[in-house]
């Protein structure tokens, strides 16, 4: 190691920030042991091992327990401090937790081998954050306080400042700058840096993805306005919505007053190792991982705009893609301005989509939205647009409070609910994150039945043709007396009765087209076999999706405004409203069923 203060250290995040953004988050332990030896040899500052996505991606797609990864690795990596991502109160679910489950976590992470954590919230509502900081603190481990930068009218260096020094009060041991998007030039972190290292004595740490291909410039001014710890990949796994290589950043400080003392050589050989583990993911690369500099024009990040295009293929609008992009920067002013990082880009992305898709402003807004304007996500950077919130919320009263104050301890709850199927308290907290997706795996575990995901191969039909991008949908359809259950995916276009769908069959995706039944096609006038909606108590959708619940029955009576369906598009749950008052007479949905804008869904008179 080098004793040298000015020296640069090197944070290396090929196991985890390196193929989230790059592979899909899908390397397997399996890849990541062989090198451990070479990687913990090297001298690394730390090496960031776990959270993010993940934990999310073990349980899902990997069928590998994420506590024991960390386990193997803290074994294998014994000279290496180990760092982890967290997301304050959400943890690594997609919920606030109660603050004795963000204990629990911390303590059982710190445990098990977490020595930097890295805590951020998508709003930097600090709040979110004062429960997981004490119990890292509590543990003894290093408290690692984030700032997630964007930009806008009011994040200004003064609220930076301001934030940095609130996170040392707190008890941060120090400062990440958390640019997730790409969005810091040289220049803008020259200043960033500068202020905060005259504002605050704990180190400040550089975080910056090379979506826009500027981090590595970035990361050199940083360093010239006194920061000395970065964050980088390993080359096999750098660039594009990666990080910059940890190779090119140590050769360009070597010689110098702030040469990191790394071998080059003997990165180089993990290079090579990484290189080939790559190619056996090749499935899982994206053009939407490559260097883009939209970022700097829109202030969309990467991750954003592949999601989104996935989405508005999903809803056949591909083409207003651009009118979305534009949306966006509205969408967020109206929302306070919150930075654009899990959840809050699915939030405004979504939003924004909907805005544009319907031809109408809030003409529907995702529960998600309202649940953001009620408080639920803790307090928004700047105002919020007080006419948009009474349009989605009424006079609902909007919580200013911390949102966990709300939840009740939930441990005793999650371990009574899972049962003998939790082993131990990592279960326990494993279930926590994932409810229906963790009992899952902890079910399949016990029964032996746990089977990892295929990696398709780059040249099987999966991998190789275009095949329509979403959830599939299981279904059992009998052929010739045969029963066989198949996955569908893409909405499939109506054209008279005949529907295009692609199956997949036994792992092959085939495109079908399906003649559709007299009794089907009988008043159809939407894609789902339902008259067209012409009075106001015709209740109808204003997108195409899927009926998440029904909360009326025929004979109901209803009153103007009252919630009568959820309907779920864009991966968001939306209410659908009785426009009149009345009496339910037909319910023509049921849970599950596909939707297409314009159809009677109920009838209200
Ligand atoms: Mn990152």
């Amino acid at each position: 190691m080098n004793a040298n203060a000015d020296a640069v250290k090197i944070s290396d995040v090929v196991l985890r920030d390196g193929h989230q953004s790059l592979i899909a988050t899908r390397m397997r332990t399996e890849d990541m042991l062989p090198i451990c030896a070479k990687l913990d040899a090297i001298g690394f500052h730390s090496l960031e091992v776990w959270g993010g996505a993940t934990f999310d991606a073990c349980v899902r797609f990997l069928k590998e327990d994420p506590w024991e990864r960390l386990q193997s690795l803290r074994e294998a990596l014994p000279n290496t401090p180990l760092q982890m991502l967290l997301r304050g109160q959400n943890l690594l679910g997609y919920r606030h937790y109660a603050d004795d489950v963000v204990e629990r976590f911390v303590a059982r992470s710190a445990d098990n081998g977490i020595d930097i954590f890295r805590v951020f919230d998508a709003l930097n509502d600090l709040r979110n954050l004062e429960t997981a900081m004490k119990a890292v603190k509590a543990s003894g481990k290093h408290a690692q306080g984030t700032i997630c930068y964007t930009v806008s009218p009011v994040h200004t260096l003064a609220m930076y400042v301001d934030q940095a020094k609130r996170l040392v009060d707190m008890g941060a041991d120090s400062i990440a700058i958390k640019d997730m998007a790409g969005l810091l030039t040289p220049y803008a972190t020259g200043e960033l840096v500068a202020a905060l290292v005259g504002a605050v004595d704990v180190p400040v740490h550089l975080h910056a993805h090379a979506t826009s291909g500027l981090a590595a410039l970035s990361q050199m001014k940083a360093v010239e306005a006194g920061c000395r710890y970065i964050d980088t990949c390993n080359s096999a796994f750098a660039g594009g919505t990666s990080h910059p290589s940890t190779e090119a950043m140590v050769a360009a400080f070597q010689g110098t007053p702030h040469d990191t003392g790394l071998d080059l050589v003997a990165l180089k050989e993990i290079g090579d190792y990484f290189r080939e583990v790559r190619k056996k993911y090749a499935a899982f690369e994206s053009e939407y991982t490559r260097e883009d500099v939209s970022v700097q024009i829109w202030q969309v990040p990467g991750g954003m705009m592949s999601n989104l295009a996935n989405q508005m293929k999903e809803q056949n609008a591909l083409g207003r893609i651009q009118d979305v992009f534009d949306e966006i920067p509205r969408v967020r002013a109206d929302l306070g301005y919150p930075p654009l990082v899990t959840p809050t880009s699915q939030i405004v992305g979504t939003q924004a989509a909907m805005n544009v898709l319907t031809g109408e402003r809030y003409k529907s807004i995702t529960n998600e939205v309202k649940r953001y304007l009620l408080g639920g996500y803790g307090q928004p950077p700047a105002a919020v647009d007080e006419e948009i919130r009474r349009k989605a919320i009424g006079n609902e009263p909007v919580d200013e409070g911390r949102p966990a104050d709300q939840l009740k301890p939930e441990m005793q709850r999650l371990a009574k609910e899972i049962g003998d199927l939790a082993e131990n308290e990592e279960d326990v907290l494993t279930f926590a994150m994932f409810p229906d997706l963790g009992r899952d795996y902890l079910k399949n575990r016990r029964d032996g039945k746990l089977v990892p995901e295929a990696i398709p191969a780059p040249s099987s039909p999966s991998a190789g043709r275009p095949v329509a991008e979403g959830v599939p949908t299981e279904f059992v359809i009998d052929v010739h007396g045969e029963s066989y259950e198949v996955q569908i995916t893409g909405v499939g276009s109506g054209q008279g009765s005949k529907r295009r769908v692609y199956l997949t069959l036994d792992g092959m995706p085939e495109e079908v087209v399906f003649e559709a039944k007299d009794e089907f096609v009988k008043e159809t006038k939407g894609g789902g076999g339902r008259a067209s909606a012409s009075e106001p108590g015709h209740v109808s959708t204003s997108m195409p999706g899927n009926i998440v619940e029904v909360l009326v029955a025929e004979g109901d009576s209803v009153k103007e405004g009252q919630a009568v369906l959820i309907t779920e598009a864009m991966k968001m749950e939306t209410e659908v409203q009785a426009r009149v008052g009345g009496t339910v007479k037909a319910v023509h949905v049921a849970k599950g069923d596909r939707v297409t804008p314009g159809e009677v869904l109920i009838e209200i008179a």
